[in-house]
């Protein structure tokens, strides 16, 4: 189970400052104070940022794991939130999705990116939506990262909702809750069409 680290630093600091020995979770989950055999279990590495690690910890009696993600970072995804956040509000404000790649220094690519950029996208809007349906004063916002930086007044929405969304995170999807991820809605693609080379075309919004 993952559970916030409540942490400002960004992603770059917390691997700097070998932040995960401060991550602190006194009591089990579960259990509270009342004596199960909850303890550290040590730390797990991920790929990226280079030398980030996790502090997590394991009740054998619940027979559950809790990692203390840092808020900083994506949770069931590799990077940063800033890092998402950067890129789908270029491709938000770009003509199209190929056009804001053009700008984006990842080398996997073009079907590589806009695979990688429909993923994030889907589960960004995805999490916007919900939250307008859950928060009230977020009810007008569109599902995009502009309007929500309107509405909340924050250079960066991502972090900022993994501060301030409390129980909601557990209904969110990743990169910036807990929640489980959400299905794609069964369109007209038939399963298995996949072609080698070009991606299919572009859903004009
Ligand atoms: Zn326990």
């Amino acid at each position: 189970m993952q559970m916030r680290f409540a942490t400002d630093l960004s992603a770059d600091e917390y691997v700097r400052q070998r932040a995960w020995e401060d991550a602190r979770l006194d009591n089990c989950p579960l259990h509270g104070k009342a004596g199960c055999s909850f303890a550290s279990h040590g730390s797990y590495p991920r790929q990226t940022p280079k030398g980030t690690r996790i502090a997590r910890w394991y009740c054998p009696d619940g027979n559950s794991t809790f990692s203390l993600l840092p808020d900083c970072l994506c949770s069931r995804l590799p990077g940063s939130l800033i890092e998402v956040e950067t890129i789908i509000n270029e491709v938000e404000e770009s003509p199209s999705q190929e056009a804001a790649v053009y700008g984006l220094r990842i080398d996997v690519g073009l079907a590589g990116v806009l695979r990688w950029i429909r993923r994030r996208l889907f589960l960004i809007r995805t999490t916007l939506k919900l939250l307008t349906k859950l928060v009230p004063i977020l009810q007008d916002c569109r599902p995009s990262i502009s309007s929500f930086r309107a509405a909340l007044g924050v250079e960066y929405v991502l972090p900022a909702l993994r501060m301030s969304a409390g129980p909601h995170l557990y209904v969110l999807p990743p990169p910036v809750g807990f929640g489980p991820r959400p299905q794609p809605k069964k369109g007209k693609k038939k399963p298995f069409q996949h072609k080698t080379g070009t991606d299919p075309p572009l859903k004009r919004e």
